[in-house]
């Protein structure tokens, strides 16, 4: 009986396979006349045509199981995509339809550092390893648990992690770092960037407040062509929030593209999406060092399909319109001593108004309520 692959051994001459002392061996050999079964071996023709057997039957069931594990961590990409937009659409819900925070990197770490825990991601993902409050926030479950968004998610913090994104930078794989938290940000045209008054107005941290910022879901024009968050790329991601110019020339931030070349996304309106990036400008291998260049043709059709689906709104000026209502009189008596102050009493109300005009239809205005 063979116990294992060390019971049979080649022997220095000859090209027969023997079982060793007391073992058997499935193995015919050549060199015995009327050979008992024990005796039996292959030849090395035999040998190599089973080697080459085996080796062609990986060639074509490994790259299927590669695929099937490909397409697996996809699946889940999805679901996590979905699962963190409709827990954003159910916070609404019971914020007077407000999105969560969606801070930039000063404002999340004063977030974490306060307690307030206030942001939707209260993490900066960094390669390093210090006690640094960003670098202790890359593993630091407490913080990512203690979210917005968490009892929205049971407190499955999985969602924030593409699972195709494996890596650790240098010092972080030196202290044995199974993985970093998360790997999702949010479309930096969602939520309150900070607590500036450009920011509480409704308008976009991104160049210089000339677009309009979602703080509502009633904000987004086209929820459904609208994305809510991506999967960043690994050398890119610091904080939850991803931004890039609309006029750039090359990626700001760098969307992943772990799914064979596809990136995961979900949208306003709770749906997720792959999308697959056609231009090697815009899909590049984790350097652990953030680098990118120029769109090429097949990149600026990528930037295209981004840009659309961010809904660019210009942001418009505010209208200040004061009413003067007349609330009550006191007629008094024509002889009595009345206060003019209690004789008629006037209350001043000021609406306030933005008008916006659509990036996309220059013709329309819309006006809505700041606040
Ligand atoms: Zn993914």
């Amino acid at each position: 009986m063979v116990h294992s692959i060390a019971d049979c051994f080649f022997p220095a001459t000859g090209y027969a396979v023997r079982p060793r002392q007391g073992k058997s061996c499935f193995m015919k050999t050549k060199t015995s006349g009327s050979p008992a079964l024990s005796e039996h071996g292959f030849t090395r023709v035999e040998l190599t045509a089973v080697i080459i057997a085996v080796a062609f039957l990986g060639a074509l069931v490994l790259p299927a199981l590669a695929k099937g594990h490909a397409g697996s961590r996809t699946v889940v990409c999805l679901n996590n995509h979905r699962q963190l937009a409709r827990s954003c659409l159910l916070y609404s819900q019971d914020v007077n339809g407000r999105l969560p925070n969606n801070y930039s990197l000063p404002a999340t770490e004063t977030a974490i550092s306060t307690g307030a825990f206030d942001n939707w991601v209260n993490n900066i993902m960094t390669w390093g390893a210090s006690a640094s409050l960003d670098d202790v926030s890359n593993t630091n479950v407490a913080w990512a648990e203690n979210g917005p968004l968490s009892p929205y998610l049971h407190s499955n913090i999985s969602f924030f992690k593409c699972s195709a994104d494996i890596y650790l930078g240098a010092a972080q794989r030196q202290k044995r770092w199974s993985a970093r938290l998360r790997s999702v940000s949010m479309n930096g045209f969602f939520g309150l960037t900070d607590t500036n008054p450009s920011s509480l107005s409704g308008r976009s941290w991104a160049e210089g407040g000339k677009y309009r910022q979602f703080l509502k879901t009633t904000d987004v024009p086209i929820p459904a062509m609208t994305w809510l968050t991506i999967d960043e790329h690994a050398d890119s991601v610091n904080d939850g929030f991803f931004i890039v110019s609309a006029t750039a020339t090359s990626w700001g931030d760098l969307p992943a593209s772990y799914h064979e070349g596809a990136c995961g996304f979900s949208f306003a309106d709770g749906h997720s999406e792959m999308h697959k990036w056609l231009s090697a400008t815009s899909r590049y291998p984790v350097k652990y060092i953030f680098s990118t260049r120029s769109f090429d043709a097949a990149g600026r059709k990528d930037f295209q399909w981004y840009k659309d689906r961010l809904q660019l709104i210009h942001s418009g000026f505010v209208i200040l319109l004061t009413f003067v209502i007349r609330v009550s009189s006191f007629p008094g008596h024509p002889f009595e001593a009345v206060p003019q102050n209690r004789l008629v009493s006037f209350q001043f109300v000021r609406l306030a108004v933005v008008a916006e005009r659509d990036a996309h239809n220059p013709g329309l205005w819309m006006l809505h309520d700041p606040n």
